[in-house]
């Protein structure tokens, strides 16, 4: 079973017809066999989708249109067994409107030394043949992926499975609908961005909705359905004793129930795969959403809080790319620091909305005062995320351009039990260290919110950013904050110019 059942690649080989009928049905074949042994191998999360091979200006282009429509297809995979000389490949490559990964493979793994003659030279192209196409798309600027190496090895079907999930992620996020409850929190300036140029670039819409149109929908929630969401809650979570059945905030929990039904109703009927919420607006609502908020992320929903619409978008692409992963994939925000020399670190959470898919262990559901806001008491469920390797990301709109900045991170234990700490949360330290990180995030722009991932690594991320044609800049183990400053700079002239009119 593939991870995602309802999407597939194809796979198209380009040729020419100088090598005769016979060579060209043992390109097919070979073709064939790459397509199958891709789709078949466990670590191709989706199916490969076998086109017939294409010899002629008029099959390219026809494969590349085809590709647009069909809404399963989610990008092609192109090889090149022989040569297929790429003006043939212009028209075709220009109308193509999805993401492209050049495999630059070879059927068979060894130059077979004693007997290699002239008909397998004739056959076996693509050491040059790849060049040939890698040219034309160079030319036409277009951004793809190029992966090289023999199409069994397992790093080779890493790498396009990587750029798979981008490209799941990237088709998933053309016309996703993101519902946005009141306006961006006042006066902040990194959560808000030019909508239009979002849906330009990353082809999700934003639309609003007064918070009354969701209390519309809490409103209607019967007493039935919340006894069934409260059962499961009481089954589900380490329940705080005064949450329980009989408790003193018994009715809070059944409140913030109440919330998620309506919350879930709400999303679902509008078809939205995104939201965000505001706590200065919550006329009508005794609670801010906090554990429905949690548990919506945690069935794939994006989110992001104070109207943060496009880390609500991020946050649900990540989301995609991560499915069937381990491990998981939240909202977050750099919350406060570990500044001890030699041992710096981040204590990453937020007010209530961190996603149950990062929990090591079961959650404890519970109640706390939220200290702003004027709302009654929130009910959210707190946890720590698990250790290990992971990132955090960004998209910033800078006015002329959207930027991703992506921090690999290593997820590690609190110091000590947080025993007082009402929200859920992760501590971890990012590469090469925070001094370096964090200076260079916060030159890059980064927001203070962001996707944080322990399934899906930086190059899911570039591939993504790729497709979309959006700046990318990476903060990893590598980062020299002198180098990564210069990189600011290249780009802010590379995408002034590059824009054009
Ligand atoms: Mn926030």
């Amino acid at each position: 079973m593939k991870q995602f059942e309802n999407m597939e690649v194809w796979f198209v080989t380009g040729s020419q017809h100088l090598y005769g009928d016979e060579a060209l049905k043992v390109v097919a074949e070979d073709s064939q066999k790459i397509a199958d042994g891709l789709s078949r191998s466990d670590r191709i999360p989706m199916r490969v989708v076998y086109k017939p091979v294409v010899t002629t200006p008029e099959a390219i282009t026809q494969v590349c249109l085809d590709a647009n429509s069909d809404p399963n297809c989610v990008g092609l995979i192109v090889w090149m067994h022989t040569f297929s000389p790429a003006k043939m490949w212009i028209n075709g490559l220009k109308a193509l409107h999805k993401p492209f990964l050049h495999l630059h493979t070879q059927f068979n793994v060894e130059i077979p030394w004693s007997d290699i003659d002239m008909d397998f030279m004739n056959l076996n192209q693509s050491a040059h043949g790849g060049r040939e196409f890698g040219h034309i798309a160079t030319r036409l600027r277009l951004n793809r992926k190029v992966v090289v190496g023999h199409w069994q090895d397992s790093d080779v079907q890493d790498e396009v499975a990587v750029w798979m999930r981008a490209a799941a992620g990237w088709h998933d996020s053309r016309g996703a609908r993101i519902a946005r409850f009141a306006d961006n929190m006042n006066e902040v300036a990194v959560t808000d961005g030019d909508k239009v140029e979002a849906q330009i670039r990353l082809g999700y819409l934003v639309r609003n909705f007064g918070v009354g149109d969701l209390v519309a929908y809490v409103d209607q929630v019967t007493d039935a359905e919340v006894d069934r969401l409260v059962a499961e809650y009481d089954d589900r979570y380490v329940v705080a004793e005064e949450l329980q059945e009989g408790g003193s905030k018994r009715e809070s929990l059944r409140y913030a129930a109440k919330i998620e039904i309506g919350l879930r109703a709400f999303l679902e009927d509008g078809g939205y795969k995104a939201f965000t919420t505001n706590f200065e607006t919550l006329h009508g609502l005794k609670q801010l959403p906090g554990i429905a908020v949690q548990r919506l992320m945690a069935d794939g929903y994006g989110f992001a809080a104070e109207g943060d619409w496009k880390t609500a978008a991020l946050v649900r692409a990540m989301k995609v790319m991560a499915k069937g992963l381990k491990g998981g994939t939240s909202f977050m925000e750099d919350y406060t620091y570990h500044l001890k020399p030699g041992d710096m670190k981040v204590l990453g959470a937020h007010m209530l909305e961190v996603c149950e898919s990062i929990a090591d262990k079961k959650p404890s559901l519970e109640i706390h005062p939220l200290s702003i806001g004027g709302k009654a008491d929130p009910v959210r469920s707190v946890f720590t995320a698990p250790s290990g390797p992971g990132v955090v990301a960004s998209i910033v709109d800078l006015g002329n351009r959207f930027r991703m900045v992506v921090n690999e991170i290593q997820v590690v234990p609190p110091d000590e039990p947080l025993k007082k700490l009402p929200v859920a949360r992760a501590v971890w330290v990012p590469k090469p260290n925070l001094k370096v990180a964090a200076a260079a995030w916060i030159l890059a722009g980064g927001a203070h919110h962001s996707g944080f991932s322990q399934a899906i690594n930086a190059q899911v991320l570039q591939d993504y950013a790729d497709m979309a044609d959006i700046e990318f800049v990476l903060i990893g183990s590598s980062t020299n904050l002198s180098e990564f400053k210069k990189e600011l700079r290249w780009n802010q002239v590379y995408y002034h110019l590059s824009k054009g009119l």
